[in-house]
């Protein structure tokens, strides 16, 4: 079995460019252009509650970093450097061998550079640290949304979730263990959005995060939401309102920014659906049923629900 530093060496350790000092040292050296910001986030996967146990390494090294991408998405900030903390029940080089190759191939799409981490052994856990740049004082906040701004959402919403109880769809199967972080839309967004977030924990929680952050209500139009195709109704609004880990954007922007947000469509290949608007008032989603009668709506995921 090779040793901690055999792992980190074998692979984890290929060059980073974009840093003044990449792995192999006591810390890493990154320095932000002139007049830009660092955004900083981490996320945290674990065995049995992020993922099951035996998924697929390829996928995992994917997911482990998509979802910090999709962070970085969320607030308009390009990302660059990303550090691993590790804890793995033993030293498997297949299962290692794949799991770089996932989240290399995903961090070379969006050009970030892995610059440093930690490796130990323990029950299954992967950790990413994510830093993003953008230009001082345009990230896309949680509580920039505004009375009379749209409510946008991207993609697809409930696929992620739906793919938990139908795992042979093959479809539903790629949005919850492949999601594609919407980094080029929120880098888009910078000037045109007042308020963004991405959906991991589902449509309706996530939208609750803005409103309470703004101080605004929101009322949305369930058959205006983008749906994944899921036949059954029930599950489909359990899907696509409580449903997590869809890491589609999340968006407020003035109805004078409507054209220019169609206009990212085409050229993102991705849909923009506008669903609703906000409100002036509580914090509360109003939800309204093609009639236009309010909609109970369950809450999205709480670890500690
Ligand atoms: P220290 O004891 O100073 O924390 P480590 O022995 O943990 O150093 O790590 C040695 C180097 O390898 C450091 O540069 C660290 O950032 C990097 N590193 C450790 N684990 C990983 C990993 N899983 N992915 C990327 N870099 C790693
Ligand atoms: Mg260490």
């Amino acid at each position: 079995m090779p040793s901690e530093f055999e792992i980190i060496r074998r692979y984890f350790s290929r060059p980073a460019p974009s840093a003044l000092l990449g792995v192999g040292d006591d810390a890493a050296l990154v320095q932000p252009a002139a007049g830009r910001e660092l955004a900083v986030s981490t996320d945290l996967l674990l065995e049995g509650r992020h993922f099951a146990a035996g998924a697929a390494p390829r996928a995992l090294g994917h997911k482990a970093l998509a979802v910090n991408l999709s962070d970085m998405a969320a607030m308009g900030a390009a990302p660059r450097w990303a550090t691993l903390a590790l804890a793995l029940p033993s030293a498997d080089e297949a299962w290692l061998a794949a799991f770089a190759e996932g989240f290399y191939a995903l961090a070379a799409r969006f050009g970030v550079d892995l610059v440093g981490g930690d490796t130990t052994r323990g029950p299954l856990t992967l950790c990413v640290t994510i830093l993003g740049e953008l230009p001082a004082g345009t990230a896309l906040r949680r509580d920039g949304a505004r009375p009379g701004d749209d409510v946008w959402v991207s993609g697809e919403l409930g696929g992620a979730a739906y793919a938990l109880e139908h795992a042979q769809d093959a479809a539903a199967a790629k949005r919850l263990h492949e999601p594609e972080p919407r980094v080029a839309l929120g880098e888009r967004l910078r000037g045109l959005a007042g308020a963004a977030i991405d959906v991991s924990d589902g449509f309706a929680q996530d939208l609750g995060h803005i409103l309470e952050r703004s101080g605004v209500g929101a009322v949305v139009r369930y058959a205006d939401l983008p749906k994944f195709r899921i036949a059954d109704a029930a599950l489909e609004q359990r899907c696509v309102l409580a449903g997590g880990d869809d890491y589609e954007l999340l968006f407020t922007a003035p109805p004078a920014a409507r054209a220019a947000i169609e206009a990212l469509a085409a050229p993102l290949g991705l849909a923009l659906s506008r669903v609703g608007s906000i409100q002036a008032g509580a914090p509360r989603l109003r939800l309204l049923d093609a009639q236009g009668r309010a909609m109970q709506h369950a809450p999205g995921f709480d670890h500690f629900a």
